[in-house]
C-alpha cells in the first residue's frame, strides 16, 4: 500500500502543526513557521517543498555518508522486511542480520573490540556503554567505580545520561543526571591555548585530566568518554597526541576509554573507525551510529572488548539491559548493505583524497575578515566567525551570525548548520571535486554578503 503523503504547503508548515522539532526555538517556529521541508533526495542533493535543489552540506545530520537514494541499501531493507520484518535479540532469540552485522563490526573494529551491543541511537549507545561498564566493575567487586569523565565541548546525545555527559551549554536551564559526570577542559588550542605552545597546551590538558582523577579518586571512576573530534560542540580537533596520552592515563588509573565515534566512523575521516587509524588509540569501547547505516535506518552499536565481555558474561548475573529494537532486522540489513557499498566503492579510501580537498577549500575562507578559524578534518568542518580577528572577539550572540550565513548559503543552494557563531559542514562523502568547489564558492559569497551587512 502506498502511503499518501500530503503535499506540503506553506499552511501545513506553519505554526499549527503537530510536530515538535529537536533543538529548535519552538516559539520562533510558532511565530514565523519558517521551516524547510525536505521532500526528496538523491546522491549529494536534496529537494525542498518549493522545488529548490540544495547540496546537502550536512549529510542529513552527519549521517548520510554514502549519499541519498542508494538502491542497494533500499533493496536490502525491503528484502529483509519481506523475509523477516521483526524479531528481537532478547533472551535466546537472534536473527541472521544482527548476527552477521555484529560479526562484521568485530572484524572492522580495532584490537580486541569484538562484541557488539546494538541500540537505536548514539545517545543510547553512550548510555549503554556507561551502564555496561558500571556493571563490569560491580562484577569485579568495585561497585563504587561508576562515575564518568567527559569534556567541556562534548556532545554525546540527549537522553538523561548522554546530555549530562554533553557540554553544559546544551542543557542550559534543563535538569540532568549530572551527579555522575565530571567535565574536563575543552581541547581547543586556537581559543583556549593563549600564551602556550600547542605542546604546552596539551601538557596542561593532561595535567587537568590527571589532577581531576586524583581529586575524584580513580576508584570512583568507571570511564572517560571522548569523541575523536568533537562534532556538535563546534568541530574541535584536539592537539596531536591528545587521545594517545589520554589513553595512557586511563590505562594507568584503570579507567575505561570509551570513544564516541557516532560521527567519526564509517568513512567521515577516511577510515571505518578513526580511533586507531587516525588517532593511534584502541579504546575499550567504541560507540557508533549515524554512518553505520548512512542514516537509512536508526541503529547504533556499542562495540566492546573481549575482556569487558568476558567479565559481564561470567557466571551469576543476567545482562539487565535491552531495547526492543536492538539489532532490528531492517536496520541491520541496511548497515550490512551500507558497509558493503563502502567497501566496493572504497569510500573511506576516496575520502582521504576528496576529504583533504574539502578541508583545503574551506581553509581558504580564512582570508575573509570575519572568519576566525576554519577547522576540522576531511568531511567534518567548522567555521568560526569573529568580529575582530586579532582579539578573536565574537559578534553579539543575538546577531546569530551562523544563522545569517546559513540562510544566505541556503538561498544559494547549500544547506549548512549554524551553531551560534559557528557554521558546521558534514556533507555526504561522495561529493565530486566540482561540488566541493561550488560549496567553497557559495560559502565565500554568503560570508561576504553577511560581512557587508554587519560591518
Ligand atoms: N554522539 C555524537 C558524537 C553525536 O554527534 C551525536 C548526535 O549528533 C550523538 C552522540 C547522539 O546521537 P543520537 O542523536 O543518534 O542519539
Amino acid at each position: 500500500m502506498a502511503i499518501d503523503l500530503p503535499v506540503l504547503t506553506r499552511d501545513i508548515l506553519k505554526s499549527d502543526d503537530h510536530l515538535v522539532q529537536s533543538f529548535a526555538d519552538l516559539n520562533a517556529l510558532k511565530q514565523q513557521g519558517a521551516r524547510t521541508a525536505i521532500v526528496s533526495a538523491k546522491g549529494t542533493m536534496v529537494t525542498d517543498s518549493d522545488g529548490n535543489e540544495l547540496i546537502d552540506g550536512i549529510g542529513g545530520l552527519w549521517c548520510v555518508n554514502v549519499g541519498h537514494g542508494r538502491r542497494e541499501i533500499i533493496d536490502a531493507i525491503r528484502d529483509q522486511l519481506e523475509t523477516l520484518d521483526f524479531y528481537s535479540t532478547f533472551y535466546t532469540f537472534t536473527h541472521p542480520a544482527a548476527a552477521a552485522l555484529a560479526q562484521k563490526l568485530g572484524q572492522l573494529a580495532p584490537g580486541n573490540l569484538n562484541k557488539v551491543y546494538f541500540g537505536n541511537s548514539g545517545s543510547v549507545a553512550n548510555d549503554s556503554a556507561v551502564r555496561i561498564l558500571q556493571h563490569y566493575y560491580r562484577r569485579l567487586g568495585r561497585p563504587e567505580k561508576r562515575l564518568v569523565l567527559s569534556r567541556n565541548g562534548a556532545y554525546h546525545g540527549s537522553t538523561f545520561l548522554a546530555i549530562a555527559m554533553t557540554t553544559p551549554e546544551y542543557s542550559k536551564g534543563w535538569d540532568k543526571a549530572d551527579n555522575m559526570v565530571h567535565h574536563l577542559k575543552k581541547p581547543h588550542y586556537w581559543r583556549e591555548g593563549d600564551g602556550m605552545s600547542e605542546a604546552e597546551f596539551l601538557d596542561m590538558l593532561m595535567e587537568d585530566m590527571r589532577a581531576s582523577i586524583e581529586r575524584i579518586g580513580a576508584e570512583n571512576i568507571a570511564c572517560f568518554i571522548a569523541e575523536p573530534i568533537m562534532g556538535a560542540g563546534g568541530v574541535i580537533v584536539p592537539p596531536e597526541g591528545y587521545h594517545r596520552r589520554a589513553g595512557d592515563i586511563c590505562r594507568a588509573y584503570d579507567i575505561k576509554f570509551v570513544a564516541d565515534e557516532v560521527v567519526t566512523a564509517f568513512g567521515r575521516l577516511g577510515h571505518f573507525f578513526a580511533s586507531q587509524d587516525v588517532f593511534g588509540t584502541t579504546p575499550d569501547i567504541i560507540n557508533t551510529a549515524k554512518g553505520l547505516t548512512s542514516g537509512y535506518q536508526p541503529l547504533s552499536a556499542t562495540i566492546m572488548s573481549d575482556e569487558i565481555h568476558e567479565v559481564i558474561s561470567g557466571p551469576d548475573g543476567v545482562f539487565l539491559h535491552g531495547m526492543t529494537y536492538s539489532g532490528h532486522p531492517a536496520a541491520s540489513a541496511a548497515a550490512l548493505a551500507n558497509i558493503a557499498l563502502m567497501e566496493q566503492e572504497q569510500i573511506p579510501e576516496r575520502v582521504r583524497t576528496t576529504g583533504k580537498l574539502f578541508e583545503k577549500t574551506l581553509k581558504a575562507l580564512e582570508d575573509i575578515e570575519i572568519v576566525g578559524e576554519v577547522r576540522g578534518s576531511h568531511f567534518m568542518a567548522g567555521i568560526e566567525f569573529v568580529s575582530d580577528k586579532q582579539s578573536k572577539a565574537l559578534f553579539p550572540e543575538a546577531m546569530n551570525i551562523g544563522m545569517k550565513v546559513a540562510r544566505r548559503a541556503q538561498a544559494r543552494g547549500l544547506i549548512a548548520r549554524p551553531l551560534g557563531h559557528i557554521l558546521i559542514l558534514s556533507p555526504t562523502l561522495i561529493l565530486s571535486e566540482a561540488e566541493i568547489a561550488r560549496i567553497g564558492d557559495i560559502l565565500r559569497e554568503s560570508i561576504l554578503d553577511v560581512m557587508a551587512e554587519v560591518r
